[in-house]
């Protein structure tokens, strides 16, 4: 008996933890203002891309099929290898964009 509450009180917790953990492993969006993303020359939308920095960019270039995206093709925003802990925006781009096999 005891040992059914405790096994339930433990997953409530767990899944709390869990939670919490899903929502901290999404991180805040990065701004393309973040020091990080300037160097790499991050854009939310690659069509806003410096095309004089980056001459080899190319539109169809996007977080969504680079090879560092954490989120699904389809998903607005995911975590990306470059900037641990932040969301990039699926449309988004920077520099260090390498094509998802
Ligand atoms: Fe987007 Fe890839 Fe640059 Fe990350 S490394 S910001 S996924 S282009």
């Amino acid at each position: 008996m005891s040992n059914r509450r405790e096994f339930i009180v433990q997953v409530s917790l767990g899944g709390g933890a869990l939670l919490a953990g899903s929502a901290f492993a999404q991180g805040t969006m990065l701004s393309e203002t973040d020091k990080q993303a300037v160097t790499l020359g991050y854009k939310a939308d690659t069509t806003k891309v410096d095309k004089t920095k980056f001459p080899k960019h190319t539109v169809d270039q996007k977080c969504s099929n680079c090879v560092l995206y954490q989120g699904k093709a389809s998903d607005k925003a995911g975590g990306c290898g470059a900037f641990p802990g932040k969301q990039v925006a699926g449309n988004g781009w920077c520099s260090a964009w390498a094509k998802k096999a």
